[in-house]
């Protein structure tokens, strides 16, 4: 069964100041004028240091926006840290947590995730949570092991009616940036299975199927849609490919022609 609203979005990492922001937008906004938002969510997660702009730019526009992690509490002695409090005065709707890149420099682990989901949900923000396997998983073949892992330990404790406010996505590790290589489809659909089992067995079938899906990892022009047919995947999510305006709005036009 596919969910009613399909889901496209990206991660600017750490790229872009704000004349690059604005034009971004500017561009973006102006390929997407027509776009059905009832049928497509639409976000960027920009830098912090982008926020302001973003917020001014996308005054009166459907486009959702997001920041790239925060800490749990609200404040105190953490240097360098950004609370949800402070993102508040952004508004900002998503907060992306867990993404492989903060869990392999920044040491980030999926009990920090834990206290971050929950805050985040505290201050209505949208969590949209990474999960994905490493290489060496894979090649031990206990990717889905370490998926159930990751969900039942940043889940825990999570109330059932916050997760229709929740989104997950799917990034193994191998498959991100320069040096990845896209997960097969078939590959994808099974590990979207287990996520959506996994919720089920944690809270029961009807929250798990109104969980949003999406896949990230090396997602470009000519694969998007290759995993977006599978079932349970309910959107992408693109580094790379959505960086440069024009090519995302291919891909989100691409997408609405094909599924919408
Ligand atoms: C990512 O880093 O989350 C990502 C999906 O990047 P890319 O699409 O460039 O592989």
């Amino acid at each position: 069964m596919r969910m009613k609203k399909i889901y496209l979005g990206t991660n600017w990492k750490m790229h872009k100041n704000l004349a690059d922001t604005k034009l971004y937008l500017q561009t973006l906004n102006e390929y997407i004028i027509d776009v059905d938002f009832e049928k497509v969510a639409i976000f960027v997660i920009p830098p912090y240091t982008s926020l302001s702009t973003v917020k001014k730019a996308l005054k009166n526009s459907k486009l959702l926006y997001g920041a790239q992690n925060m800490h749990w509490q609200d404040e105190g002695a953490f240097t360098g840290e950004i609370s949800p409090k402070m993102l508040k005065d952004f508004d900002i709707d998503l907060i992306e947590l867990g993404h492989s890149e903060r869990r392999q420099y920044y040491n980030e682990n999926d009990i920090d995730l834990n206290r971050k989901v929950k805050a985040a949900l505290k201050h209505n923000f949208t969590p949209l949570i990474c999960v994905g396997e490493k290489e060496e998983d894979k090649k031990y073949g206990i990717g889905p092991e370490v998926i159930r892992k990751q969900l039942k330990i940043i889940l825990h404790g999570v109330d059932g009616n916050a997760l229709a406010n929740l989104w997950i996505a799917y990034e193994p590790v191998w498959a991100i940036g320069e040096d990845g290589k896209p997960a097969t489809p078939d590959y994808v659909k099974m590990i979207h299975g287990i996520i959506r089992d996994t919720i089920g067995e944690l809270y029961n079938e009807e929250i798990a199927k109104e969980v949003p899906i999406l896949y990230g990892g090396s997602v470009n022009e000519n694969n998007a849609y290759l995993f977006l047919r599978e079932e349970n995947v309910n959107g992408l999510f693109i580094g790379r490919a959505a960086w440069e305006p024009k090519s995302f709005s291919r891909i989100i036009h691409q997408m609405i022609e094909t599924f919408c």
